[in-house]
């Protein structure tokens, strides 16, 4: 379906069209009318399905029918990261280009506040926000919800996973009139079932199949972290890769894999929550400009990342939740693109490696590789993982203690675990 047919505002999809849309993804021809007919939805739909097209541009058609005096947002975006809020502040100000007096504001933590605070003062109509910062402004009475229309939940899988659901009922309590809600979420777990029964009136309900058909996934069986860095070596070689991420479960990792890569020549930089706000987002830019060609990751910190050059996803480490997995090779195969999913699994990830051939409804492609790494691509169930050697999460660091610059070295220590620092990764880990 095209999306002349869809009842938006003709200078949206002049928008769109110069965006190079040409049909509308399955979500969007579901969402769009019902959001124009102002019913509630809840949608089960993950990124990559073209979600936020979905619910902004029935949206912003809705908004500008409509001029409304007054001061104060009248949609409110909730996301989960400063990533996420940043991508979809940008389509929505993409999608907004022609429309007169249409403007988005973008608030997340991490960064200082008096540009926000500038920007809540000017006139707005949409707000994006993340739940902890969001809640710093409307306590200083600097967002006021009498104009809000729209509520809209975006990966409130995700919101729940961070621990934002205390956050999340305090600003739906701050929203006192009628208004739509509109729910996304990848998966449709117990607690994001609860928040539907609460926060929304009759809703709709979509459910967008996971369609990771452009999506290969494969899943390699390690026994131990020098087996992981022979076969990421290995992959790094055989595979054109345009751009990959590379999923680490925590941020030191991250540091240090990036560490070893660069020695190897790579262009990669590192992306995890310890890392400041302003380093982050210009590492996003960096990256997005094809200036970097490995990103290395925590799940966190890879929200919201919106590629088309990403062709592989490589989880040294594999998440520990299928949700995590699903979002995670989302960020490949995007709208039109195809892209390969590599997966480390060792022996502690087979329930996880369970779940991805329950979902996927297909015994995934495991490979073993000896020493040498020459693989034999037999296929293994998850049980082969069992019996093998699980490695301790001290072994990184202690392989790579490389000669390191001071700077790096300084750099480092001040990533340590003093406790002053795990204060401090508390807090930021609440702003993310
Ligand atoms: P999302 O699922 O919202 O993260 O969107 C994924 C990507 O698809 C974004 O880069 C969008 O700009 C793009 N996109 C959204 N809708 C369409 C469409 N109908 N045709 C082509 N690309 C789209």
């Amino acid at each position: 379906m095209t999306f002349k047919n869809l009842n938006l505002n003709p200078k949206i999809i002049q928008a769109i069209e110069e965006m190079k849309y040409e049909i509308a993804t399955p979500i969007q021809e579901q969402a769009i009318p019902e959001i124009l007919n102002g019913k509630d939805l809840c949608a089960s739909a993950q990124t990559g399905t073209g979600k936020t097209a979905a619910f902004l541009l029935p949206i912003l058609t809705k908004i500008i029918q409509k001029p409304l005096k007054g001061k104060g947002p009248r949609v409110l975006i909730l996301v989960p990261t400063r990533e996420l809020a940043m991508q979809v502040s940008k389509e929505s100000t993409k999608y907004s280009k022609y429309l007169e007096r249409i403007k988005t504001v973008c608030i997340y933590g991490g960064v200082p506040y008096p540009q926000q605070k500038r920007d809540l003062y000017r006139p707005y109509e949409i707000l994006v926000a993340t739940p902890g910062r969001l809640i710093d402004h409307l306590n200083s009475g600097r967002i006021k919800f009498s104009r809000l229309e729209t509520f809209i939940l975006d990966e409130a899988d995700r919101m729940l996973d961070m621990g934002f659901i205390d956050d999340i009922r305090r600003i739906t309590d701050a929203i006192e009139q009628k208004h739509q809600t509109l729910l996304f979420s990848a998966t449709l777990k117990k607690g994001v079932k609860t928040l539907v029964k609460d926060l929304l009136d009759n809703p709709v309900d979509l459910k967008i199949p996971i369609d990771k058909g452009n999506i290969e996934q494969r899943i390699h069986s390690v026994r131990n972290l020098d087996h992981k860095l022979e076969l990421l070596d290995k992959v790094l070689k055989e595979e054109t890769i345009k751009q990959a991420i590379i999923f680490t479960s925590t941020k030191i990792y991250a540091d240090e894999l990036k560490f070893k890569l660069q020695d190897q020549g790579h262009r990669a930089q590192a992306l995890h929550g310890d890392i400041p706000q302003g380093k982050r987002t210009r590492t996003i830019a960096q990256f997005r400009q094809g200036k970097t060609q490995l990103l290395i990751a925590t799940d966190v910190a890879a929200r919201g990342i919106d590629i088309p050059k990403i062709s592989h996803i490589i989880n040294f480490d594999l998440p520990s939740s299928i949700d995590d997995y699903i979002h995670r090779i989302g960020r490949t195969g995007r709208i039109g693109e195809k892209g390969l999913a590599i997966s480390f699994a060792s022996p502690k990830d087979r329930r996880v490696v369970f779940d991805i051939e329950k979902l996927t409804g297909q015994r995934i492609l495991t490979s073993r590789s000896s020493d040498k790494t020459k693989d034999n691509f037999k296929k293994k169930s998850s049980r082969d993982f069992s019996k093998k050697k699980r490695f301790s999460n001290n072994d990184f660091t202690k392989k790579f203690k490389k000669k390191r610059s001071f700077k790096e070295k300084k750099e480092d220590n001040n990533r340590s675990f003093s406790k002053k620092d795990s204060f401090k990764n508390k807090k930021t880990k609440r702003f993310n």
